[in-house]
C-alpha cells in the first residue's frame, strides 16, 4: 500500500487506514519553485472551512516566495543583494527575525549552514544566472566574503549591514521549511488538527490519522526515484530532505550539486546521497538537513546526537550501492512494513 501511494506522490504515502476519501480535502498550488500541497482531514470542520484555511495558507506561502526569492528582482532579498552599498538597512520584522534564526543555525552548525553562501552558489552555477558551469576561481574569490560572521545585526532597529559590499544572501536552504511552518500556524489557528503541509518533500505532519498513530512518510531512494528506501510514521513533527540528486549537473565528467560547503567554498562532496531530518518545526529540519549534508556522515551524526528533538536518516554511498545510517532516536519513527 505504501509503495503504491508513493509511486503517485513520490514522497508522501497518504493512505489513511480507516478513513474515507471524502473525509479528506486536498489543495495544491505552485510556489517556491515546487508544488505546495495541503492535505486536510475534515475532523470537526467543514470542507468550506478547510478551503478557506488552505486559501489563507497559500496566500501566505506566496507572500514568503515574494519576500525570499533570489530569482525575483523585486523581492526583499533581491533589494538587499542588489544594493551595492550594503549600507545598514532596516528590514520588515519577519525578515529580520528570519535572518536572526538563520544566524542561530549558522552558529549551531559552525558555519555549515550559511545564508551568505549565495556568491558561491552562483560561482558553481546554481544562482539566478542559472549558468550550469563551475568556476573555481570565482568560488575562491567569493569565499573571502562569505560568512554570517561578516554580518552586523542591530536588534533595536531590526537592521543588518555587511562587512563587504559584495556579500549576498540566499534562503534556498530554509525557504520551504519556513513556509511550511507559516502554513501550519494558519491551519492550527483555523482549528484544523490533522493535516499534512508538503512543499516538495519538506513537510509537517499535524496530528495523526485514525488507526496508525501518525502519518506514513516515505523516504525516496536517491538512486531510484520511483521507489522508497524506508517508511516513517510521523506525528506532530517536520521532515525535510536534502540530497545531491535533487539538483545537479555533470561538467568535465564530475557531478556538481547545489549544496555548497561554505567553509571550503566547494560543492559539498562526501559519502552522503541524502539526508532526511526530523524536527519539531520544518525550518529547523530544513536547515539541519542542508547542514548535515555539508558535514558528512560522522560529523553530521555527532552534531545531531547533541540536539534534542532532532533525528536524521542518511543514505550513504557504499561502493556501487548504498547503505543506511541513522541517529539514535530515528528507530522510533520507522514504520513497520
Ligand atoms: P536544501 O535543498 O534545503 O538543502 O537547500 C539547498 C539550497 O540552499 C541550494 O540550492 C542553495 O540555494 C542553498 N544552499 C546551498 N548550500 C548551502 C549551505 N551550506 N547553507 C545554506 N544554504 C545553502
Ligand atoms: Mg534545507
Amino acid at each position: 500500500m505504501i509503495k503504491n501511494a508513493l509511486i503517485a506522490l513520490l514522497f508522501i504515502s497518504f493512505v489513511l487506514p480507516g478513513r474515507a476519501e471524502s473525509d479528506v480535502c486536498k489543495f495544491t498550488c505552485l510556489s517556491l519553485g515546487t508544488t505546495v500541497e495541503l492535505t486536510i482531514c475534515l475532523d470537526g470542520i467543514s470542507s468550506a472551512a478547510a478551503k478557506s484555511a488552505a486559501d489563507e495558507s497559500m496566500a501566505r506561502v506566496k507572500e514568503i516566495d515574494k519576500m525570499l526569492s533570489v530569482f525575483d528582482k523585486k523581492s526583499a532579498v533581491s533589494a538587499i543583494n542588489d544594493d551595492i552599498s550594503k549600507r545598514t538597512r532596516s528590514l520588515n520584522p519577519d525578515l529580520y527575525s528570519l535572518i536572526k534564526r538563520c544566524n542561530e543555525y549558522y552558529a549551531l552548525t559552525r558555519g555549515a549552514f550559511d545564508i551568505t553562501v549565495e556568491p558561491l552558489v552562483e560561482a558553481w552555477g546554481f544562482g539566478p544566472s542559472q549558468i550550469r558551469k563551475s568556476d573555481p576561481c570565482a568560488a575562491a574569490e567569493a569565499l573571502k566574503y562569505v560568512g554570517m560572521d561578516k554580518m552586523v545585526f542591530d536588534d533595536a532597529n531590526k537592521a543588518v549591514s555587511f562587512d563587504d559590499p559584495r556579500m549576498r544572501i540566499d534562503f534556498g536552504g530554509i525557504a520551504k521549511g519556513y513556509a511550511v511552518d507559516e502554513a501550519v500556524k494558519i491551519l492550527k489557528r483555523r482549528g484544523i488538527s490533522s493535516a499534512i503541509v508538503n512543499m516538495g518533500g519538506d513537510l509537517y505532519c499535524m496530528g495523526s490519522n485514525t488507526a496508525a498513530g501518525g502519518w506514513s512518510i516515505g523516504i525516496r531512494n536517491p538512486d531510484d526515484k520511483k521507489s522508497i528506501i524506508a517508511a516513517l510514521l510521523v506525528k506532530n513533527k517536520a521532515v525535510a530532505t536534502s540530497g545531491s540528486y535533487e539538483n545537479f549537473y555533470i561538467y568535465g565528467g564530475r557531478e556538481y550539486s547545489h549544496i555548497i560547503n561554505p567553509r571550503t567554498g566547494r560543492v559539498a562532496r562526501n559519502n552522503l546521497r541524502s539526508v532526511t531530518a526530523l524536527a519539531d518545526d520544518c525550518m529547523t529540519a530544513d536547515a539541519l538537513a542542508t547542514a548535515v549534508f555539508v558535514l558528512g556522515e560522522r560529523k553530521g551524526l555527532e552534531l545531531v546526537e547533541k540536539l534534542p528533538g532532532i533525528d536524521v536518516f542518511l543514505v550513504v554511498k557504499d561502493g556501487a550501492g548504498a547503505r543506511i545510517s541513522m541517529s539514535g532516536g530515528m528507530e522510533g519513527y520507522m514504520a513497520k512494513r
